[in-house]
């Protein structure tokens, strides 16, 4: 059956169907309605107030015409039912309604009611025609639907006139004639109590109860996430069984010496359990893959060491792959101070060494000689080579994508993976991106660190900001001052910052002003860092580029300008970087007088709590998943009708659900199964593709 084959469907309005993605008569029964008017929920109009309440209502149209002339020219019709008449009234797209309602048909209007003397009034409606069987309230027949779905219709299929009361037709048709086979296994529709698939389609498009249309929905949200847990849990398996170097066993010398005798502090308790549970990744001889989540400062860098260093006694090495240049530079030194006093080879790869450095660099990682490798994207270049790697460590993970981290699998065979995220990933986000991870999450700050203070300043309070900074700075504090990253302009940015850098030299002649930004060359970079943490410099003015990672115990106050424009995530970031030390530190946020609501929001949540899981749930909840996991997280798998959010208790009983079938039924051989095996295997085959695993 072709989609010119439906009474109605001609071959231009098939056409402007199939730029819409309908190209079947089957894509045009997956495209669901985008609401419903229920008729229970109609409003008489002999019960309009007209004091701007939101109705529908439902009638016939006895007169339709256009009045005025230039600028007042508009569109009336009046709209009856059997209690009373209603006027609307457009001023804007009269052709188009001119066109759309005609004398004598039924319709539904949508909109904002208001009374002008004797008439009830409505401004630009939303319109829905309705088919004679559809009035059938009207004529007096009972069986007439109580729902009545809504499609898209015009907005959708923009040139071409389409409209819903057409669709609504041609679905009906297509659902009366192509038959639509089952691939759920009967035990599991009989348990859910879910209709079958042919019925679902009808009970989505036509149904006699808002019940019924909740439980088809739900079956279809219930079959996408069934698909997706299907395929995680086939290819969690098959990564893990491939075991990597199972002799990476025992706790030997080099870890041992660094817990014993070389790290300053006691672990805590979020720590050691993540360590204990690396270990037994380590032993079970499968290969680990795991997620460690903790907030900022919640020491996962002394973690990473230690599981790189179970990987180096056991004759592998080990790499860590940061973000930024700063943050690898960092992670370089700070590792170099603790374990090159034990023999441990460390070199750093970033992008702008000079060749023969890198050659050299390149040497020691194939030979062998470089234990542990530090850097950022510019590891996973072709170009490095490992001669054993068998650890490999993303911090920051949230600022890579999927693909970064298959491409660090596969220059070892099969490498324990270990991400480090300081953005705490929701459950329900967790369990979809992150669904090929196990999760360890530290929950604790190690001892002695006290709350952050944060203030929100408007500008007119700049005076005393200065008087602020000027005794933090006397005191022997230092200070962060950050600009926002503009998007649309790198170069804006950079002025911004640099612009604030002389101001400040000329605000703290007494202090010495250093200046972070992207644009920088590494050893300048470095010098600067360097230069901060010595304190020789005392206010560092940056862009965002010190937004992760970097550590300066002694650094106490951060001053975030146009506050306003940061996301919460991010600020939450950056006022990581203080509360390090033993001094008390402050937070300031300097935010425009005029902002919008959310920003508000923000910069209120930031003042209420400094607990990463509260700011990322909150920040979740003002942008919705995508914007919340940012461009770059391009592992979101997209669901047609579930929303991770919303429907997490279904992708629950989803993940069990799958867990349990493939337990009982691991190749999906059975023959109750094969209609899903069917329609899974080609499932997977694409989600391969996604995690490069094929
Ligand atoms: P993050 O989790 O944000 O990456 P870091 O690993 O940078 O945190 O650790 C933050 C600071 O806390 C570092 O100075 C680190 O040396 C210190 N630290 C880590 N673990 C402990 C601990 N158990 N006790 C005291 N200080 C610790
Ligand atoms: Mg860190």
């Amino acid at each position: 059956m072709k989609l010119t084959d439906i009474s109605g469907i001609s071959p231009a309005r098939a056409k402007a169907l199939q730029e819409s993605g309908v190209y079947t008569p089957a894509d045009l029964i997956r495209f669901f309605p985008r609401t419903y008017l229920d008729r229970r929920n109609i409003m008489k109009i002999v019960r309009l107030q007209g004091s701007g309440e939101k109705v529908t209502v439902m009638g016939t149209v006895s007169a339709a015409g256009e009045s005025g002339f230039g600028r007042k020219k508009r569109l009336e019709a009046v709209l009856q039912d059997e209690t009373g008449q209603l006027k609307a009234v457009w001023f804007k797209g009269i052709s188009y309604f001119r066109k759309t309602i005609k004398k004598g048909e039924f319709y539904a209007f949508f909109g904002t009611v208001k009374r002008f003397g004797r008439y009830l009034s409505m401004a630009h409606p939303e319109v829905e025609q309705l088919s004679s069987t559809e009035s059938g309230a009207q004529n007096g027949n009972p069986s007439f639907a109580a729902i009545i779905p809504v499609y898209p219709g015009n907005q959708f299929f923009k040139n071409t006139y389409i409209t819903s009361g057409l669709l609504r037709k041609w679905v009906l048709t297509v659902l009366d004639r192509i038959a639509i086979p089952e691939f759920l296994p009967d035990a599991l529709l009989s348990r859910f109590g879910y209709p079958e698939r042919h019925t679902a389609f009808r009970h989505i498009h036509a149904p006699e109860t808002p019940e019924q249309h909740q439980k088809a929905l739900e079956r279809f949200k219930f079959e996408e996430l069934f698909l997706f847990e299907l395929s995680v849990v086939t290819l969690k398996k098959e990564v893990f069984d491939k075991a990597p170097g199972p002799e990476m066993m025992e706790t030997r010398p080099l870890t041992s010496r660094f817990f014993n005798e070389v790290l300053p502090f006691e672990l805590t308790d979020g720590q050691k359990s993540t360590l204990g549970e690396i270990k037994r990744d380590i032993r079970s001889g499968r290969q680990m893959n795991r997620l460690l989540q903790g907030d900022v400062g919640s020491g996962k860098t002394v973690v990473a060491i230690g599981a790189m260093l179970m990987a180096i006694d056991s004759g592998y090495q080990a790499v860590m792959m940061a973000p930024t240049e700063i943050l690898a530079e960092q992670h370089y030194h700070s590792l170099s101070e603790w374990l090159e006093p034990l023999g441990v080879g460390i070199r750093l790869l970033v992008g702008n060494q000079k060749k023969v450095l890198r050659e050299d660099i390149l040497t020691d990682i194939s030979g062998g000689k470089a234990d542990i490798v530090v850097g950022t994207h510019a590891i996973i270049q072709d170009s490095t080579r490992f001669h054993r790697l068998g650890m490999a460590i993303i911090d920051e993970q949230h600022r890579f994508g999927v693909a970064q981290r298959a491409l660090l699998r596969e220059k070892g065979e099969n490498p324990h993976i270990l991400v480090m995220s300081a953005t705490p990933i929701p459950r329900s986000l967790a369990m979809t991106l992150y669904s090929d991870l196990d999760m360890s999450i530290i929950r604790d700050l190690p001892p002695g660190r006290k709350e952050i203070v944060t203030r929100v300043v408007r500008e007119p309070e700049r005076e005393k900001l200065h008087r602020f900074l000027t005794e933090q700075l006397q005191e022997g504090g230092q200070v962060y001052v950050v600009y926002p990253l503009i998007e649309e302009s790198e170069a804006m940015d950079l002025k911004n910052a640099t612009e604030g850098f002389d101001q400040i030299r000329i605000e703290f002649p007494d202090f010495r002003v250093g200046l972070l930004h992207g644009r920088m060359s590494s050893p300048e970079k470095e010098q600067v860092m360097r230069d901060f943490k010595d304190n020789r410099i005392q206010i560092l003015v940056s862009t965002t580029v010190i937004e992760v990672g970097v550590n300066v115990p002694n650094a106490s106050v951060m001053v975030v300008e146009h506050a306003e424009r940061f996301g919460l995530s991010q600020l939450h970031q950056l006022r990581g970087r203080i509360g390090r030390g033993a001094r008390q530190s402050y937070c300031v946020l300097m935010a425009d007088v005029k902002q919008s609501r959310e920003a508000r929001s923000r910069l209120a949540t930031m003042q209420q709590t400094g607990d990463g899981f509260r700011i990322a749930e909150a920040d979740l909840k003002l942008r919705g998943p995508g914007d919340f996991l940012g461009t770059r997280q391009s592992g979101l798998p997209e669901f047609r009708h579930a929303d991770i959010l919303s429907d997490q208790y279904l992708l629950e009983i989803a993940k069990n659900t799958a867990l349990e079938l493939l337990d009982a039924d691991p190749g999906l051989g059975h023959p109750d199964h094969s209609a899903l095996k069917k329609v899974f295997l080609p499932y997977l085959e694409e989600k391969k593709k996604f995690f490069r695993m094929s």
